[in-house]
């Protein structure tokens, strides 16, 4: 027997559209790559985003056709998530900190047909134009007086949109249809696609705004720090109109001052951002004996929280820190970590402790923890695992079928984190079974560094682990075995990566060792390493 309701499909041009009947003056305040600010309501962001939607639809996009940004958070990149979102084509968030190359890759992958940028990004696309198949148009965010000369015909947004309709019609498609797309470089191999649909970013958005979650309110005024352009800003994007809040979307200025000129001036309630980001503010914060007396609520992931960001926060600021945990592939929420009611009242110690781990999911995202045989491990807080996830809003797989089957047999997502969970379902990572480096936040593939490494004539073997640094959480060091006979030089050896990797993924230093230890199959042992080179300090750090 099947229930009696209505067939309301679960698309996101909705969350708009209710914001702008519900919320209409709540707003947007964009700091733009100029540096002025520009207010924006919900209903002036909805008719923009009618008006993208018919622009594009001049370009020829329709249902399915990917429309690619490489763009800071702004009022107006959101709108281009709507526009393209509504009609039923699927936003592709383009990383812009990857190196060109990548980035034209996986443009090209996409088969984009459509590419709008900030600014800042002008000289990438410039630079990669060359190489992109697929892409017929190209906006710019500026408007006619501040638009950048360049050499790819692009149109200003502002101009793009100009004396366009701002009625156009959105949704009617089912709710399973594609409608975000973002790439993760975070395994091996190329960048694989993360095809989102309209159902799972909307049950993403439900999950989310829970008060255990991210707990936001029409009274909020939030902060996404954490970009638009990897993992969809922890889905702030869609929440925050979902909800009502108001939004801060600090553009490219990431410093301490710039965000707490922000925080303070703005009023925010609510941030979220990797912890370098925090810490560059905290500095800030000290040096100049400044408080927060707004900020209520710092959401921090993307790599584990250090205990002297969660510290300071918590009791210099009285700021309540969750600590979060999550994957392009989870959309990208897993875990969060507001205490739970027994530890309400636990002394401060038992609290830092408790919140230094990942957190709990929230309804909608299972976990488990299984050996290397699939058995699964027991809750206990002690033992260690593969993480597994499974959930509404989950990756089944990647775009074009990339990577194949990901899923095991009862349809869970193996992270490539170990954790333990305890009793109470508090999960906490324990290592990173991936071999990847994680540095600010955003990835940089070992296996590619070795791979140029290698190709160097007086170079054996080439490993590059990451290694703890202060303000980047990880830093790459790279591990090189020499020819025998030879004895090539740190500086020749990072001069054979220049302009093959971007500059940020340059590793900070290089040792050489006799012999780099190989596992059972011939792969690098990776374990060895990180334990031979445990006591090591960069010399960045
Ligand atoms: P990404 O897909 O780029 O968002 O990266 C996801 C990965 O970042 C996870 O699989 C973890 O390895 C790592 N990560 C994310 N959040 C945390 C966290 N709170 N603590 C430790 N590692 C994290």
């Amino acid at each position: 027997m099947l229930g009696i309701m209505q067939d309301w499909q679960l698309t996101t041009d909705k969350i708009l559209d209710h914001a702008n009947r519900i919320h209409p003056d709540r707003q947007i305040t964009t700091r733009r790559v100029g540096g002025e600010i520009v207010r924006t309501s919900y209903s002036e962001l909805y008719n923009i985003s009618k008006q993208v939607s018919n622009a594009l639809i001049d370009e020829g996009v329709g249902l399915g056709d990917r429309v690619a940004t490489l763009g800071w958070n702004s009022a107006r990149h959101m709108s281009s998530w709507y526009g393209t979102m509504g009609i039923g084509a699927v936003l592709h968030t383009i990383n812009p900190r990857l190196h060109p190359d990548q980035i034209a890759w996986i443009a090209n992958h996409a088969e984009d047909k459509v590419m709008i940028f900030d600014t800042s990004f002008l000289p990438i696309v410039e630079q990669i134009k060359d190489q992109l198949k697929t892409v017929k148009t190209f906006v710019i965010y500026a408007d006619a007086a501040t638009m950048p000369a360049n050499n790819l015909g692009a149109v200003a947004f502002d101009l793009w949109i100009d004396g366009r309709s701002t009625v156009s019609k959105w949704g009617d498609f089912p709710e399973n249809t594609a409608c975000g797309l973002c790439y993760t470089s975070g395994t091996t191999g190329n960048p694989k696609g993360v095809l989102y649909s309209h159902r799972s970013n909307v049950l993403h958005t439900f999950l989310t705004m829970g008060k255990d979650a991210m707990g936001m309110g029409a009274e909020d005024v939030v902060m996404p720090v954490v970009p638009m352009f990897h993992a969809n800003a922890w889905g702030l994007a869609l929440s925050c109109p979902a909800t009502g809040a108001n939004m801060v979307m600090p553009g490219a200025q990431m410093d301490g001052a710039s965000i707490y000129e922000l925080l303070d001036g703005e009023k925010v309630t609510i941030t979220a951002a990797v912890p370098t980001v925090w810490l560059m503010l905290l500095t800030y914060l000290q040096e100049n004996n400044l408080k927060l007396p707004h900020l209520r609520k710092v959401i921090i992931g993307g790599s584990a929280i250090p205990e002297r960001i969660l510290r300071a926060f918590e009791q210099d600021y009285e700021v309540d820190v969750i600590h979060a945990w999550g994957m392009t592939e989870t959309s990208p929420l897993g875990t969060l970590g507001s205490l739970p009611p027994h530890m309400l009242n636990a002394d401060i110690d038992t609290r830092m402790t408790q919140k230094l781990k990942q957190g709990r999911p929230p309804f909608g995202v299972e976990l488990k923890i299984v050996d290397d045989e699939n058995n699964e491990l027991p809750n206990d807080g002690k033992a260690a695992g593969k993480l597994l996830v499974r959930g509404a809003a989950i990756a089944a797989g990647y775009f074009k079928g990339d990577g194949g089957n990901v899923l095991d047999d009862n349809g869970f997502f193996d992270t490539g984190d170990v954790a333990n969970i305890d009793e109470f379902g508090t999960m906490q990572i324990t290592d990173r079974a991936k071999d990847v480096i994680k540095s600010g936040g955003e990835w940089i593939s070992s296996i590619d560094i070795e791979n140029i490494a290698v190709g160097h004539p007086k170079v054996a073997n080439a490993a590059a682990i990451g290694i703890y640094h202060p303000k980047w959480d990880e830093r790459p060091l790279l591990i090189i075995q020499a020819v025998e006979g030879e004895s090539p030089s740190r500086e020749e050896i990072l001069a054979s990566l220049d302009g093959k990797i971007a500059k940020w993924w340059t590793p900070d230093d290089v040792q050489f060792i006799d012999e780099i230890p190989l596992g059972a199959t011939g792969k690098i042992n990776k374990l060895a390493l990180r334990e031979h080179f445990k006591d090591y300090k960069l010399p960045t750090a």
